[in-house]
């Protein structure tokens, strides 16, 4: 019998970006295959439900899953995978923190289907898509929509988180065989330095009085771009990707989430902000002041929270709804 490790790939609500991201890793791939046998992963092969059903519980080693439990079989899948696995890793922001469709959660589903469907190239005589619908062949399911949009660790427990929309090769040499060797810990694989922290771009913090948006301004490609008063979410964002964003000009979006132990990655760059923009310290501003400065921070929620938001404070808009 092969002592191989049996290791699975799964995407719930995702964009394929984090599937392609396993190849980016090159010939390191070839190390992954003579420690492991991939047995599931539907990118790349066609397994169905009852394959996964059949196996023992416990019998992958490990199973990656990425993107955001968005669905009702996104859901079941998950809870079925859990069961399947040893070790659940959740790859990639999606599946970490809830990753950019988690934004959806600053609106309930039905202001989505309308926003979706209800437009001139969609609108089928007001006709929204049906979790059933009867066709002459039979009936036909479409999964139904969560009420909201959630982190993997919402729905089953996570043993191993490795943010990054997506995780990046760098992040991936280290991340495989530690977790091939079965050598890490829950939360070793996110940073406790901040992009600002590993970014060769030297932030010395001046006072700005106020965001510009990028396309309005011509950045000096040697100094900090947040200092350029553009917002760059370096000093609230997790490092383990070295920066390679801001090295080539462009902000920092956030994209691996919060440093290891914050919890709320938009509360921790707003309070960065209010120390860079006057609004907190000794020279005070008046109120007209404060208000045209929180004028110029754009989107502050999309921009704050763009991958973070169902694992924030926040969370979502209808906390009525659970399930
Ligand atoms: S984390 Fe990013 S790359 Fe991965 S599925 Fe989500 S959006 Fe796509
Ligand atoms: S450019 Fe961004 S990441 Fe780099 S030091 Fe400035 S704020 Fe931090
Ligand atoms: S610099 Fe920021 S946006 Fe770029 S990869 Fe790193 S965390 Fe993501």
């Amino acid at each position: 019998m092969s002592d191989k490790l049996k290791i699975g790939f799964y995407w719930c609500a995702a964009c394929g970006g984090c599937e392609i991201s396993v190849l980016d890793i090159d010939e390191m791939i070839l190390d992954v295959v003579e420690k492991a046998d991939i047995v599931f992963w539907p990118c790349a092969m066609d397994p169905k439900y009852e394959d996964v059903e059949k196996m023992d519980d416990g019998e992958m080693d490990i199973v990656f899953i990425n993107g955001s439990i968005r669905s009702d079989e996104n859901r079941e899948m998950v809870k079925l995978l859990r069961q399947k696995a040893k070790k659940v890793v959740a790859y990639g922001s999606c599946s970490s923190i809830g990753g950019l469709f988690g934004l959806g959660n600053l609106y309930d589903n039905d202001e989505l289907m309308d926003y979706g469907y209800n437009t001139p190239s969609t609108d089928k005589d007001g006709v929204m898509p049906q979790e059933k619908n009867q066709v002459p062949e039979g009936d036909l399911h479409l999964p139904g929509l969560t009420h909201h949009v959630k982190a993997l660790d919402e729905v089953v427990d996570v043993d191993v988180y490795l943010p990054g929309c997506p995780p990046l090769p760098n992040q991936l040499e280290e991340a495989f065989p530690a977790l091939l060797s079965g050598d890490v810990g829950k939360y070793d694989l996110i940073s406790q330095k901040s992009v600002c922290d590993v970014c060769p771009l030297e932030r010395e913090e001046k006072k700005i009085p106020k965001l510009v948006p990028i396309q309005e301004k011509r950045l000096d490609p040697e100094d900090c771009i947040l200092d350029q008063g553009v917002l760059c979410m370096g000093p609230a964002t997790s490092g383990m990707c070295d920066a390679p964003c801001p090295e080539v000009g462009h902000p920092c979006i956030g994209c691996n989430g919060p440093v290891r132990g914050v919890k709320d990655q938009g509360a921790r760059m707003a309070s960065a902000l209010g120390s860079v923009l006057g609004v907190e310290g000794e020279e005070r501003m008046d109120e007209e002041e404060i208000k045209e400065v929180i004028r110029s921070v754009r989107d502050p929620t999309g921009s704050f929270y763009r991958f973070s938001l169902p694992k924030s404070y926040l969370r979502y808009k209808r906390r009525d709804l659970h399930e």
